[in-house]
């Protein structure tokens, strides 16, 4: 769908800067909007060195999207330069957005307790809560209502890595033993 054209991405760290470079072997022209002024400070030094040194990607930093523009299909980005002060549009058929994600949480319950983005607390990180009232403390990744377990994205602090999640996973089985030992 790129191929050969000019093609938008938002987002400063490393899922975005992975991104530009498989984008940037198809499209004519890669824009990497960033709102910070250093790629650096929220990418891998080793990917932000590859894009700062791929011909065909373009990095506009201290940017943000300010409007879109289509009639039934994308045609240009209006971006503003928050530095500067200056308003540009880019003509392009495609923008990718990089910029995080919020967990799925609000149906949980509010005795499973949520940090202050709803991330699901766990263990250690249940401190002196409220919601935990048991004398025990919590398993590595017990949420503050006992015998129910987090792993993965979802999960406060974690490392936001496949590997990291699939052994999350397999370490909550473990716990769900712990606990039924406990009762
Ligand atoms: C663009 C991008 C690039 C990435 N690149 C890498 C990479 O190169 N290397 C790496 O290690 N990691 C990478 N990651 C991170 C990696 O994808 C995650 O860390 C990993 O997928 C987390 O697994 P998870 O099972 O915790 O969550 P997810 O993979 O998000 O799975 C959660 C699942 O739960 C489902 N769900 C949500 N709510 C409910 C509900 N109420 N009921 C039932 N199901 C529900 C969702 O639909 C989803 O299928 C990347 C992520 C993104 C977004």
């Amino acid at each position: 769908m790129c191929r050969g054209s000019d093609v938008m991405l938002v987002g400063g760290g490393n899922s975005a800067g992975q991104a530009a470079v498989y984008l940037s072997q198809n499209a004519r022209k890669v824009f990497l909007l960033i709102r910070g002024d250093d790629l650096c400070k929220s990418m891998s030094s080793y990917l932000a060195h590859r894009i700062m040194n791929t011909p065909n990607i373009e990095i506009l930093r201290c940017t943000e999207v300010i409007r879109m523009n289509g009639d039934g299909h994308l045609n240009s980005v209006e971006i503003l330069n928050k530095i500067t002060g200056e308003k540009k549009t880019l003509t392009t058929a495609a923008l990718f957005s990089f910029i995080g994600a919020n967990p799925r949480t609000d149906w949980l319950p509010s005795e499973i307790e949520k940090d202050e983005k709803h991330f699901v607390r766990t263990g250690i990180e249940l401190g002196d809560s409220r919601q935990w009232t048991l004398k025990r403390q919590p398993f590595l990744l017990e949420t503050s209502r006992p015998g129910v377990f987090a792993a993965g994205d979802v999960r406060s602090g974690s490392v936001k890595r496949v590997a990291s999640a699939v052994g999350e996973g397999s370490m909550a089985v473990q716990f769900v033993h712990e606990y039924l030992k406990t009762m």
